[in-house]
């Protein structure tokens, strides 16, 4: 088969190094029964090692050129190619058994992607990612960082991350022009409260951070009084990222239960 020319426009940073290969696989402890979607596939890198230990993988990728590569390695009962754009796919259609969600993501689309993922919590036992290693700082930021914003809120909320590997620009074809690292995402329901209203939560926190450097007070405009702040103990000066999860779902509580 002729050499496939690496597409930037999908993100395409292919995983050589095989230290690093064997980290995320040995990280991802797949058992053979486990329900295991990998999304981003690509050459196989990931793909190949985690067909050793498993029954049967799901694949998600957008890649024509791909998917036929793909379909000429590995055959249907080992391999499901779910071909399409991760974005837009239902996660939960593939099994109704609990799911372990695993990718070098395409960097071009990981925000998004780790928003539409975030709703699939309830689903999944793991998941295990590269990411720019920017985007992880964010996701485990603390309170009062610069790093700390509605992506850090919305997925603390619902996981415990840690960032299990540090990986250089050296362990990739085309190497990219950042450092990367995994994440291990675990779920962890009402690690920081329970918001009676997920979709309310969603929308105070874009709201609060839609302008970083102004105040709650002036970014909850219309959404949440100086009252509300203040019956919960809330300083309405304080900036959006000084605000810690457990806050926000509490304000979020506090305002569904008003409306109700
Ligand atoms: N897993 C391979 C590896 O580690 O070498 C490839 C990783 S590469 C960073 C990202 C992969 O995601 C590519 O195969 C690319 O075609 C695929 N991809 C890009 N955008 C996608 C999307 N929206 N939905 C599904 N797959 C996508």
């Amino acid at each position: 088969m002729s050499k496939h020319i690496p597409r930037k426009r999908f993100g395409q940073n292919f995983l050589q190094d095989a230290g690093v290969i064997a980290g995320i696989v040995h990280a991802v402890n797949p058992q053979t029964d486990d329900v295991v979607i990998e999304i981003g596939p690509g050459l196989a890198a990931i793909t190949r090692p985690l067909l050793q230990r498993l029954k049967h993988l799901h694949v998600v990728e957008i890649d024509r050129d791909i998917i036929s590569r793909l379909e000429a390695e590995f055959p249907p009962e080992k391999l499901t190619i779910h071909a399409g754009d991760a974005l837009a796919f239902d996660f939960a259609s593939v099994s109704d058994q609990p799911l372990k969600i695993v990718g070098n993501l395409p960097y071009n689309i990981s925000t998004p992607l780790l928003f539409h993922l975030a709703s699939y919590g309830q689903r999944v036992t793991d998941m295990h990612f590269m990411l720019q290693k920017e985007v992880i700082e964010r996701m485990v930021a603390e309170p009062s960082t610069a790093d700390y914003g509605r992506l850090t809120v919305m997925l603390q909320y619902r996981f415990e991350m840690e960032t299990i590997l540090h990986v250089p620009p050296g362990a990739f074809w085309p190497p990219p022009k950042v450092d990367s690292a995994v994440v291990r995402m675990i779920p962890m329901p009402g690690r920081c409260g329970v918001a009676s209203d997920e979709a309310l939560l969603e929308k105070l926190v874009t709201q609060a951070f839609s302008q970083r450097r102004k105040t709650l007070r002036n970014n909850l405009k219309g959404m949440a009084e100086v009252a509300d702040l203040e019956a919960l103990g809330i300083d309405p000066g304080l900036r959006p990222e000084n605000l810690p999860v457990e806050d926000f779902v509490r304000l979020a509580n506090h305002l569904a239960a008003r409306r109700a």
